[in-house]
Parts: C-alpha cells; structure tokens; sequence
C-alpha cells in the first residue's frame, strides 16, 4: 500500500483501491497493439478529477496487474485478505478489474466476507483510461462516490459486494456480463438494480443488504476447485456427459439447463446423473435463461433430474452458483451439507 493511513481528518472518507488489472488501466502494446494491463500510477494519472473528491485515498496494486480472464481463486483471496486486513482501516473498498470474470470475483467475494458491513465496489471499464472515450474515469469516480456513501443514521449506504458499471449499480453475487461492447456490460435478471446513476446516484434502500446482528467481519479463504459446469444441448452425447462427470476428483457441478430447469429424459442421461450423485458428485440445476428460476417439479424433465438426485440453484446465476459450490466444499463441508447449503442464501445470492 502507498504510504500510512491518514486519520488527520476523520470525516473524509477513507477509501482503499485495490486495483488488480482490467481493461481500465491497461495500454497498447507497441509491438502487437494488443491491449495489456498496466500500472496503477498510469491508471490514476488520468483521473485528475479524483482530487475534486476530497478524500483520503489509499492504494492497493497487485504485483502483476492481470488481465482478468486469467484469474484464479488464488486472487480472489489475496483481494478478500487485503480487505480483510485494512477492514478497520477504511469506510469502504473500491476493487479495480477486468470485466470478464468480474462477476466471478464478486459473487465468490459476497461468499467470502461473511457479516461485511462496509462496501465493496468492484468496477471496471470496457474503453482503457487513457482513451478520449474511456468509461473507466466515470466508472471509477462514480465507485469511489458509492464507497463513501453514508445513510441518514451515519452508516455505510452499500454494506455488500457490489459491481458498479456505467448506469446501474448491482449486487455481486446477482451480476453477470451481458456485453463485451456496451458501456452498460452488466446485468442481474433477478434482482433489481441496488442504484441508478444519473444526475444523481438514486439508492433502492428497500434492495441493499444488511448484516444481521453485531457480528463480526469473517472472511473465509478456503474455496475448492473440484467443480465444473456441464453446458447441456441437444445432442449431447453419452460418452461426452459421462467423461466430463467422471472427472478425477469432482466435487461439484453446476448443471446449466433448458428453461425451467429440464433436461433430456433418456435413460443413459439420467443413469449417468444418478450414478454420478451416489458417488458424492453434488448436481446443482441452473438454468440457461438468465431470467426466472428453476422449478424442477413443473416438467416431468424436471422432475426426473430431480429424482436422479439434482438439487434446485433456484434463481442463481451460473456464476454465483460455481464459486458457492468452491466455497461450501472448501469449508471441508460433507456432499450432504453442500446440498443444504445451496439450498439457503449466504449473501443475498438467491430467494
Ligand atoms: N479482458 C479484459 C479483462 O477482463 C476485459 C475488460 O476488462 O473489460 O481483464
């Protein structure tokens, strides 16, 4: 971190960046002209305007600013530590990263701060910051606003895992990347925006989570990565589902599925899940729509990945879904209390 933490003037809001890489801080490579991620100091050089701000800003820079298509758990909990440590420290947290995998970090995040009672604004941008056109300077100022939000009584305004882009402002764990194009790249089908920005930044206080009780931040790093998406289509072949649910060492699995949650209904498909279930794998139904839930009872092709033993990801998104699974297994967690777990909202995820 850049320098100590001022407490000289204890109502301007402290606010840590962590900035892990992304498209908002990266540049032109001479050589290829592909964009590559860049340092924090070009990133925050291009943002004059912070200043106008007035706040105590600190900084937190990855060694390696990543592109974050190659992100691993392993920087999900160098991020979740850094908050962690500082937690007392700071008002709030604004985490700078690439959009593709940002509703990644942010879904396994809400899962990791258990109890968070201050903000954490993951943003990001689609044009790098040292474009004319760039998105990442609004981004970034709007995030900071966000982190040091207050509500009447005092406290934080957003006291979650949140992803601010462009126009709207979303719970984390209900995010997904719709656009590799539009400024407003993100979306939450199933649950309503936390924040409007426009001339203003309009909360939807009814939405915004609170912790209950006066309990402690805890966050938990252990996250396993025994887990895996099976895609269904139509045509989908034997050999193909039975190699991918015989993986070495699988764990959990995230199914996505047609509509209501249906699937093929032939006899080797529904042997193939059940065989995989008695072996301890945990299915979890996700469906292939981004909106609606799955409803494992309304088709008899629910109802037959139902009886194979498929549990219901309700609302989930497939990311929330992927790392909640890494999450409850790297608790050291039972297969049987897994399903449970998925089945019981940790951080607002799922109704
Ligand atoms: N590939 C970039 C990343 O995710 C895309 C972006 O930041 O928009 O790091």
């Amino acid at each position: 971190m850049s320098g100590a933490l001022s407490n000289a003037d204890a109502r301007r809001p402290h606010i840590l960046i962590i900035y892990t890489g992304g498209t908002i801080g990266m540049i032109e490579s001479a050589e290829t002209g592909a964009l590559e991620p860049f340092d924090f100091d070009h990133l925050i050089d291009n943002v004059p305007k912070i200043k106008m701000l007035d706040y105590d800003i600190e900084n937190f820079q990855f060694e390696t600013p990543l592109d974050s298509s190659t992100m691993t758990p392993d920087h999900w909990v160098e991020i979740a530590k850094v908050i962690d440590d500082n937690y007392n420290l700071f008002d709030g947290f604004v985490v700078l990263h690439g959009t593709d995998t940002m509703a990644y970090t942010a879904s396994a995040l809400s899962f990791m701060l258990q109890n968070l009672r201050k903000p954490v604004v993951i943003t990001g941008s689609q044009l790098p910051i040292g474009e004319v056109r760039t998105d990442g300077e609004e981004n970034l100022i709007t995030a900071l606003q966000v982190a040091a939000a207050r509500d009447v009584d005092g406290s934080p305004m957003v006291q979650e895992v949140a992803i601010l882009f462009e126009n709207y402002l979303w719970r984390g764990n209900r995010s997904t990347k719709h656009s590799s194009d539009n400024f407003n790249a993100f979306k939450s089908s199933n649950y309503p925006r936390l924040a409007k920005i426009g001339l203003g930044i309009s909360y939807r206080k009814e939405a915004l989570w609170r912790t209950i009780g006066d309990v402690p931040l805890i966050a938990q790093y252990g996250l396993d990565t025994n887990v895996m998406y099976l895609d269904l289509f139509p045509g989908i072949t034997e050999k193909v589902v039975r190699h991918q649910l015989s993986a070495p060492g699988l764990k959990g699995v995230v199914m996505k599925t047609f509509g209501a949650g249906n699937g093929p209904t032939t006899g080797w498909f529904i042997d193939a899940v059940k065989e995989a279930v008695d072996r301890g794998v945990v299915i979890v139904n996700v469906s292939q729509c981004d909106n609606g839930m799955v409803n494992p009872t309304r088709y008899q092709t629910g109802t037959a990945l139902n009886r194979a033993g498929v549990i219901s990801g309700h609302d989930l998104t497939s990311e929330a879904a992927i790392t909640k699974l890494m999450f409850l297994f790297g608790q050291g967690l039972t297969a049987e209390e897994v399903k449970t777990g998925m089945e019981q909202p940790i951080a607002g995820e799922m109704d």
